[in-house]
């Protein structure tokens, strides 16, 4: 199976079977040794990553990791935006184990059920707005996504609207990365490749009023972002535009907050024009912004939902879609096969894991922590970062924040001097930030975060130390290479 050289050191093989011990022990080196020969990770530049070598994650408890070389590290990103309730959770590992003993699959397909599926989209209905009463199951966002595009279209067809087929999303938005997943998020670095986006779907500018403010008032710039969407359905036909879809806080984008202004007055117009709203919520939903979904805070009301990530904090795979009312009637009513679906739809280990996990957000009471406790005193304790020479601007909303590092500071936010791209600050600080045990992501010159929700008031001063150090070394380090 593996080439001579490539085998794996005995001490691999030994690290392996020391699983259970508290600190395993690895050989670095090997298992790097395999990776590049094997493995090719998503979103990554292969000869980049073979000639660095990965860092090798062994363990997790709580808000922190531990690396192959026995590294302790504070996860800043949840994981991937999903570790809602954090590492270690040896109730859901139970649940998992429980469920896979007495049925570890069968599909849904041809009028079959499992128990926790329909368990799991009881209480995902019971948790979520009023107008959501069914559920379509996915193994990812991204399935989500493509079971969206799908729907909707199926929607309108059955309503024998066939021409309303356009979905209307934003530049820099994330939908996932499969064709349609890609297609309909605004990542030109995603469309670049494989001739994306498919056709029918159409994108307006994204709020951020970092970028594109200047010259108004936070919520004078949330009305003009959302006129662009009047503009785009005029363009295209109101009676061709099917969906707008949108993440509340846009997160792979560079946590992109929208003024308040915004989202009501995207409802507005999907109202006015009959078009059907869809809420991406896998990465805002359950809790991270201190309600279960993001379009709860945001004041509008989506007939459709994405889910993934945070429903099973990442323990096992699971997305799906929670399909509203004015959808689910149509879908239900008219009848007919919808010829859609995956063999993983309701996986009842899956769906087991999403019920454990939920029971913990519940009785630890993580959604109401996050809007009361520790996320107003994470948003306090990151907006003094703004203080630090090297921070522009800064923004969070619940458990998700953003600072912008500038070459220039000003009072007023678009005057700051910003770096070039070339000069990669960003990747500087994030070098930083790894060295020092905490995961910050960048996005450009963008830093950002969105920690486990179980994080503590304590763990926030801890982590706010880190980047606060890290800061100091990349101001340090800029300085030394004269671009300060
Ligand atoms: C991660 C993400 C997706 C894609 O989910 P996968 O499980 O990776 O397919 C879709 N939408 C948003 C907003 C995401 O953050």
């Amino acid at each position: 199976m593996y080439s001579d050289s490539l085998k794996p050191s005995i001490s691999l093989v030994a690290g392996v079977r020391q699983i259970a011990a508290k600190t395993p022990v690895f050989d670095t080196r090997a298992i790097q040794k395999l990776d590049s020969a094997h493995y090719l990770h998503p979103f990554t530049d292969f000869k980049q990553l073979n000639e660095q070598g990965a860092r090798v994650m062994v363990r997790g408890e709580g808000i922190y990791l531990w690396d192959s070389e026995g590294k302790k590290i504070l996860d800043g990103m949840s994981g991937l935006w999903c570790v809602n309730v954090g590492y270690g959770r040896t109730s859901i590992s139970e649940a998992v184990y429980k469920q896979m003993e007495i049925l570890p699959f069968y599909n849904s397909f041809f009028n079959t059920t499992n128990v926790p599926a329909v368990e799991l989209a009881a209480k995902l209905v019971e948790i979520s707005p009023p107008q959501f009463n069914h559920v379509f199951f996915t193994g990812s966002g991204s399935e989500g996504n493509d079971t969206n595009l799908r729907m909707v279209r199926r929607y309108w067809d059955l309503l024998g609207y066939k021409e309303r087929h356009v979905i209307i999303s934003r530049h820099n938005a994330y939908h996932g990365s499969t064709v349609a997943g890609a297609s309909l998020g605004g990542m030109e670095g995603m469309h670049a490749q494989g001739g994306l986006p498919i056709p029918g779907i159409e994108h307006i500018g994204q709020p951020s009023y970092f970028e594109s403010g200047r010259g108004k008032t936070e919520a004078e710039f949330g009305i003009e972002a959302a006129s662009w969407l009047e503009e785009k359905i005029l363009a295209v036909g109101a009676e061709k535009v099917a969906a707008f879809i949108g993440e509340p806080v846009q997160g792979a984008g560079g946590v992109i907050i929208p003024p308040a202004t915004y989202w009501p007055e995207i409802q507005r117009i999907c109202d006015k024009y009959g078009i059907l709203l869809i809420a991406d919520e896998v990465i805002c939903g359950f809790g991270r912004l201190g309600a279960w979904f993001g379009s709860e805070l945001m004041g509008i009301k989506p007939d459709l939902m994405t889910f993934a990530k945070g429903v099973t904090s990442g323990y096992l795979p699971l997305g799906g879609v929670m399909v509203g009312d004015r959808v689910a009637n149509v879908l239900i009513d008219k009848g007919g096969d919808f010829n859609h679906g995956f063999t993983y739809s309701g996986h009842p280990v899956a769906c087991a894991a999403a019920l454990e996990n939920i029971r913990i957000i519940e009785q630890e009471k993580l959604v109401k922590k996050v809007a009361s406790e520790t996320g107003p005193y994470l948003k306090q304790q990151f907006a003094s970062l703004a203080a630090h020479p090297l921070v522009g601007y800064v923004d969070s909303c619940g458990f998700m924040a953003g600072l912008n590092l500038v070459k220039e500071k000003s009072n007023v936010v678009h005057d700051c001097v910003l770096f070039t791209p070339e000069q990669n600050v960003g990747m500087i600080c994030r070098g930083y930030m790894f060295g020092n045990g905490m995961i910050m992501r960048a996005v450009g010159d963008r830093m950002i975060i969105a920690p486990p929700l179980c994080m503590s008031v304590v763990q926030i001063d801890e982590m706010i130390a880190l980047i606060r150090l890290c800061l100091d070394q990349t101001l340090a380090d800029l300085k030394q290479r004269g671009w300060v």
